[in-house]
């Protein structure tokens, strides 16, 4: 029943709201994460994530619905079995998910230092800075433009769904806990509440007339960004962006640039649009070496690997 209900509302939705509620899910990201080291079979996904397998064929049928893993088949003990590899559309999240080990590195602390990103072309332990495709100047949420058409939030649709939430206990090694993260892209109210606090979106009631939410989920999501330190309380009773928070806006406009990418080529609407005001173009993103300046290419970012003995 809960699913015909997604599955219908998804249809009705544009581009950033159908990739919030298909990819704004810690598991989807952490099996996406998985297959770009390479993992490519079921029991890969199931041995080193610790996931439940129906929550595990659920997701990979979703990825595999929306385009991002394709099967193929093989041989198995004489049985026939399928793995799943990243479609060119899966591929194209190598900077979404860049984005979010870049800002977790630099934000959030930990016992275990996430791995670094090493970038290859210049050999340098770096860091990312977001960029505009287009004119290759860097990038903050102040030198934006975003228009809102439409649903982002699914006034009327969403609202109805009930959140994902990640059920069960993450695998503990070092690559797979991103905590700060998931808070943001971990489920998509999350991530819709961000993206209303990164376009002004500043009072409680505003945030309820523009995302049509659920008073108990939104006030869950704004208690839990102040105490990540993405949000902190104004005088007036409204909530303000931290540094922290407005760091996060990398991952928002990764997540903005795929949808856009990739869902308008399905037909969906444009519902969320971000400008790079200087250039006036859409904002496309590229990430750039805090090192070098050369912007990053997928095959020039070397895989992580747990950090630590
Ligand atoms: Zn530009
Ligand atoms: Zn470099």
């Amino acid at each position: 029943m809960r699913v015909e209900q997604e599955a219908m509302s998804t249809e009705r939705m544009g581009t950033v709201g159908r990739t919030l509620g298909m990819l704004a899910d810690t598991w989807t990201l952490l099996i996406l994460q998985r297959a770009f080291l390479g993992i490519r079979r079921y029991a890969g996904w199931r041995e080193t994530l610790n996931i439940s397998d129906a929550t595990l064929t659920a997701r990979l049928r979703s990825l595999t619905d929306n385009g991002l893993l394709y099967t193929r088949p093989y041989r198995e003990g004489g049985r026939a079995r399928l793995e799943y590899r990243l479609t060119e559309r899966g591929r194209d999240t190598w900077r979404l998910l860049l984005a979010t080990w870049a800002w977790e590195r630099s934000w959030v602390p930990r016992d275990v230092p996430l791995p670094d990103i090493v970038h290859l072309e210049c050999g340098r332990a770096t860091d990312v800075v977001l960029c505009c495709e287009h004119c290759g100047a860097a990038v903050g949420p102040q030198d934006t433009a975003v228009s809102i058409s439409g649903m982002v939030a699914g006034r009327g649709g969403l609202a109805r769904v009930h959140p994902r939430r990640t059920r069960g206990r993450l695998p503990e090694d070092p690559l797979s806990l991103l905590p700060g993260a998931m808070e943001i892209i971990g489920d998509r109210w999350g991530a819709t509440v961000l993206g209303a606090c990164l376009v002004g979106v500043r009072m409680f009631t505003d945030f309820e007339a523009h995302l049509s939410i659920s008073p108990e989920v939104l006030t869950d999501r704004l208690r839990r960004f102040v105490e990540l330190g993405i949000l902190v309380r104004t005088e007036d009773a409204g909530y303000r962006l931290t540094d922290k928070g407005r760091a996060a806006f990398g991952i928002h406009a990764c997540l903005v640039d795929w949808a856009n990418r990739w869902q308008a080529a399905d037909g969906a609407p444009v519902d969320l649009h971000i400008r790079h005001r200087a250039c006036s173009h859409p904002l496309r993103v590229q990430l750039n070496c805090a090192g070098c300046g050369v912007p990053f290419t997928r095959a020039a970012v070397a895989p992580p690997k747990p950090a630590g003995p």
